[in-house]
């Protein structure tokens, strides 16, 4: 399960997840539910080390550390 976010900006809890890379047909499929419609972002297939995690539907900032989740281990 996803934790819910809030905005570090607007305080709101209507926050979106920001998926990178090429996403599944499946989950294409998961988008187009309304109950997913906010939960989930694309960000594209362009990858940086700084990319951000979440976005606010609200107020459109976008927060969070991608690698922060996905490269949690240390790996000195
Ligand atoms: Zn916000």
């Amino acid at each position: 399960m996803i934790e819910k976010q809030t905005c570090p900006n607007c305080k709101g809890t209507n926050v979106s997840e920001i998926m990178y890379g090429l996403p599944s047909q499946e989950f294409l499929e998961e988008l187009k539910k309304d109950e997913n419609k906010e939960k989930y972002q694309l960000g594209g297939c362009c990858i940086s080390d700084d990319d951000p995690a979440f976005s606010c539907n609200d107020c459109g900032y976008m927060f969070g550390l991608r690698r922060h989740y996905e490269d949690y281990d240390d790996d000195n």
